[in-house]
């Protein structure tokens, strides 16, 4: 069973990723009203400049934004069954959507209201009748600031020359891909992928082939992920590390092989190669296999280091290879929660 607040958190930063021109993708509005009219005067007003999604139930617009990506949502308080400060409070509590801002946008109008709502988080409080294009300011600025908060946060998990995810982000993904395994009793894979002869492409080449070099390899690398929740990251200097959720040691030794092939495939000259004259790595594979019986844990140390002992036995078997082995580990039932 997949772990749905993983998903979540991957497929984020998988939306968040800049295109080509440096933009993050269209913000999403969600507003949030239980007057159909309400709504359809809204998603006039802002339907040209963001994605809107229109919700008349609280509750509803609640799994919403457990789900899917939200921005900004404008929220109605004299709702039935679910009134808005409920809602605000029921969003700030959750993980998956304590971070979205919330504006009031409600006929209550008493400065006591409008103290109850920002006490209970939301950034901004507009009273109902609407002056539209004052609506229209206030929701743009708080786009602006969650657009650069968005960047901000992209720019601090990449690696600048290889758009990979950095050592930082890497480890935290794989942090919480281990523990997630563990919990949900799955498998995880892990590549480290180390570029052959590389110093001696740069004493060969010089340094700035060298760094196109890296960036096309790990475009290489990227390009073979399946699916949005693998995470390529650049371990350090000429090293990757690809982690493969849910997935197993062939599984594992499908992906391997596609990337030998695919850097290979690249064809970029390597004169110092003794072989084939081109750019090549080598991968070490470890699957994590987490199992409910009884005995001991393996930790992500040790997971991490037989990753590496594997690519120590790729580069001694020649190069241009995959090593790998598996750790059946086993998890006591006590420690399953
Ligand atoms: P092996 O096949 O055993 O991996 O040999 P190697 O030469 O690739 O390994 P070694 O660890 O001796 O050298 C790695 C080289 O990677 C040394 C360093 O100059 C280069 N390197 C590390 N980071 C960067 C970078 O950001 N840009 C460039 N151009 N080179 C880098
Ligand atoms: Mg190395
Ligand atoms: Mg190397």
């Amino acid at each position: 069973m997949a772990n749905p607040e993983l998903s979540k958190a991957n497929s984020q930063w998988n939306l968040g990723r800049p295109i080509a021109n440096g933009e993050l993708r269209q913000q999403t509005l969600m507003i949030v009203d239980d007057y159909q009219s309400n709504l359809h005067a809204m998603d006039a007003l802002f339907k040209s400049e963001y994605k809107v999604v229109l919700q008349n139930n609280a509750k509803q617009a609640i799994d919403y934004a457990i789900q899917e990506e939200v921005d900004l949502i404008l929220l109605d308080v004299d709702m039935p069954e679910m009134n808005g400060y409920e809602a605000c409070a029921a969003l700030k509590s959750n993980t998956l959507t304590a971070h979205i801002p919330i504006i009031f946008v409600t006929a209550a109008d008493s400065p006591d209201d409008e103290e109850k709502g920002l006490l209970l988080g939301a950034v901004d409080y507009v009273v109902k009748p609407l002056n539209l294009s004052i609506l229209r300011k206030r929701v743009r600025n708080q786009m602006e600031s969650i657009h650069y908060r968005k960047k901000l946060e992209f720019l601090s998990c990449v690696d600048g020359l290889t758009g990979a995810s950095n050592r930082r982000q890497l480890d935290t993904m794989l942090l919480q891909h281990y523990a997630s395994t563990i919990r949900y009793g799955n498998c995880l894979a892990l590549l480290m992928i180390d570029i052959d002869n590389f110093k001696l492409y740069n004493d060969t080449y010089g340094h700035i082939k060298g760094d196109q070099c890296l960036q096309q390899v790990a475009e290489a690398i990227m390009s073979v992920r399946r699916r949005e929740t693998d995470i390529v990251g650049r371990y350090g200097g000429e090293e990757f590390a690809v982690v493969l959720p849910d997935t197993d040691v062939e599984g594992g030794l499908v992906v391997a092989n596609k990337l030998l092939h695919r850097i290979r495939e690249l064809k970029i000259e390597h004169k110092g190669m003794s072989t084939n004259k081109i750019v090549t790595v080598s991968i070490g594979l470890a699957v994590f296999e987490a199992k409910h019986c009884n005995h001991q844990e393996t930790s992500l140390e040790d997971f991490v280091n037989q990753a590496d002992k594997q690519l120590y036995v790729a580069k001694h078997n020649g190069k241009n290879g995959v090593s790998h082995a598996t750790i059946k580990t086993v998890i006591p039932p006590k420690s399953l929660g």
